[in-house]
């Protein structure tokens, strides 16, 4: 493939992005020879131009295939689930519901990441339990898997390293919200996790990426499309986000309306969303 400023400029200029280009960019994220100005300007051009259906599997996978792909024991084929959102003021879902899924006989390793925008990450909100470890080998979760049923654990060096790279330069560039590379940044950490089942909350609103139900449909298609593509049973169900998930918004007292909520309590809203998903 070309180099990076003659694909950067293919990109500004509206032209679609070869698979091997893809792949040689992604390439350049993980291993650090892409410099930072470089990445910006690619995301800049990818949230400006958009991609198409193919050029955003091409992506996910390039970015899947960045790190470590986790494998399971035989005896968990079928139970190995997640869900992902895409975001939102005060949704602690996932809090909720990874343990609840483990309580039903479910194995959840979910790869989740921090604050990116307005909306707040799962990863900020864990680490407000002092010692809280969100890193872990592959190993290590395995190890988790088989004695709590679930774990939640941030992108690294050998678990989706590109998401890893993209995600924290999307977060200071303005290019957070683009369909192909939402896609692109949950379904690659999912495909990571080699998963049977997984549903995605897709959320529109003030409070959301996505302020249209529309525009979050949209968004919605692009990750089923894609996730049945990578062979993951996926569905997505929308929600709407014009205000924050139950009382709580803070990264402790979001864990706290959690563990209400696993205890039985908690507001109505967060009770029946984590319901409908799991
Ligand atoms: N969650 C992610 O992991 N990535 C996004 O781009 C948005 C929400």
């Amino acid at each position: 493939p070309s180099p990076l400023p003659t694909l950067i400029g293919k990109k500004r200029d509206g032209e679609r992005l070869e698979d091997a280009e893809i792949r040689s960019f992604v390439r350049g994220v993980t291993e650090g020879t892409a410099q930072h100005g470089q990445i910006g300007a690619m995301l800049m051009a990818i949230w400006l131009r958009g991609m198409d259906a193919g050029e955003t599997l091409a992506l996910t996978q390039a970015m899947a295939a960045s790190g470590r792909t986790l494998a399971w024991p035989p005896a968990w084929h079928g139970l190995v689930v997640d869900k992902h959102s895409t975001g939102g003021v005060g949704d602690k879902v996932s809090l909720a519901l990874a343990p609840a899924l483990a309580a039903c006989g479910c194995k959840v390793p979910m790869i989740s990441g921090r604050g990116l925008g307005h909306t707040g990450g799962t990863l900020d909100k864990l680490e407000a339990i002092p010692g809280f470890c969100i890193s872990q080998s592959p190993e290590e979760m395995c190890s988790i898997l088989e004695r709590v049923g679930c774990c939640i654990v941030g992108q690294s060096e050998v678990l989706a390293p590109a998401d890893r790279v993209l995600y924290g330069l999307r977060d200071v560039t303005a290019t957070v919200d683009s369909v192909p590379l939402i896609t692109a940044s949950i379904l690659s950490k999912k495909a990571a996790e080699r998963l049977s089942a997984l549903v995605l909350d897709v959320k529109f609103g003030g409070a959301a990426l996505y302020p249209t139900q529309e525009s979050a449909r949209e968004l919605a298609r692009s990750l089923v499309e894609v996730g049945t593509q990578l062979g993951i049973r996926t569905v997505a169900v929308l929600s709407r986000m014009d205000q924050p998930l139950g009382r709580a918004v803070g990264n402790a007292l979001e864990v706290l309306e959690a563990l209400e909520c696993l205890e039985g309590g908690g507001p109505p809203d967060l009770r029946q969303l984590v319901t409908v998903l799991g």
